[in-house]
């Protein structure tokens, strides 16, 4: 029988974790189809229990309901509860399992530059529910110190306080002069959806320097104003893309037990860019 998968949030249509899972299904020659579903703010129970009454083998959650899909998990595993958010859910006969693939999504291209971040300084712009799953990613890289910067201060103080949970030193510094101080932090991230569709910075580029590691988790377009800016000074760079088919990849292995093809999720992926 088709397993069916599907990512469940709102809005959903411009999603690219379909193509992105159906490439690896087809690619891999699997029975398994995987879908959109917009599920609005606000009816997240009736959605789950529509999906389960479809026999659903698995889901990945996005915008607004990785909070709330946590109270309707029959389990969750430990980064997940870490986190308080969920991004992929397993159904085995009605009993859903969370789990939280960004934190492994965000640390896998660090990984790959065989990056150390252990003892540095990081600065994360943004305080949602990804910049939640990197501050963990990045305390388990055991940086030094991890200093927030959002637009609404009092999420920002909430993220750094959350840091500190985690035995992290923290702070949190105003957006808007973010920037002047680029050059203090070994890997400056923005976690923001500021750069998507190329429009805004989410801070100054002016002081970050060749040494600066530049992660924009925005992956659309791939050149984002915060990547173009930070070539300009000659920044390492990390693309946004790398962390969705990274994150991808590992919701894939949880569901189907097997390594997702990396190749057929990169083709289909930069063949949409
Ligand atoms: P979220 O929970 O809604 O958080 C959004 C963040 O962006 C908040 O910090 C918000 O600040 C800030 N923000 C929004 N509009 C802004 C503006 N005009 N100026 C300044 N700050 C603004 O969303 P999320 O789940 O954390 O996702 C954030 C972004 O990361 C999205 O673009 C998403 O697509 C991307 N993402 C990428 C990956 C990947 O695999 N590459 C994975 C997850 C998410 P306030 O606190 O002030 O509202």
């Amino acid at each position: 029988m088709t397993r069916t998968y599907a990512v469940i949030g709102d809005p959903i249509d411009h999603s690219l974790s379909p193509a992105l899972h159906n490439a690896s299904f087809a690619f891999l020659g699997l029975d398994c189809t995987y879908i959109a579903y917009r599920i609005p703010r606000g009816e997240l129970d009736a959605g789950i229990a529509d999906l389960k009454k479809i026999g659903i083998s698995g889901f990945n959650v996005t915008i607004p309901h990785k909070v709330d899909m946590m109270r309707l998990l029959d389990e969750a595993d430990l980064e997940c509860k870490t986190v308080g958010a969920t991004n992929t859910v397993v159904n085995t006969n009605g009993h859903l399992k969370g789990y939280n693939t960004d934190i492994d999504g965000f640390l896998d291209p660090i990984r790959k530059r065989n990056i150390d971040l252990a003892g540095t300084d990081a600065l994360v712009v943004g305080a949602g529910g990804a910049a939640r799953a990197i501050v963990v990613g990045l305390a388990r890289q055991k940086a030094r110190k991890i200093t927030i910067a959002n637009r609404t201060p009092e999420n920002a103080e909430s993220l750094a306080s959350f840091v500190r949970s985690l035995g992290v030193e923290s702070d949190n510094v105003d957006i808007a002069t973010a920037g002047d101080i680029a050059s203090s932090f070994k890997i400056i991230i923005n976690a923001t959806s500021v750069g998507l569709k190329g429009i805004g910075l989410p801070i100054s580029t002016k002081n970050i320097t060749s040494s600066s590691i530049v992660y924009d988790i925005v992956y659309m377009p791939v050149e984002t104003p915060l990547i173009l800016g930070a070539k300009e000074r000659k920044a390492n760079i990390i693309y946004g893309w790398e962390m969705l088919i990274a994150q991808a990849m590992k919701s894939f292995e949880i569901w189907i037990g097997r390594p997702a093809p990396y190749e057929a999720m990169k083709l289909t992926l930069l063949g949409r860019f």
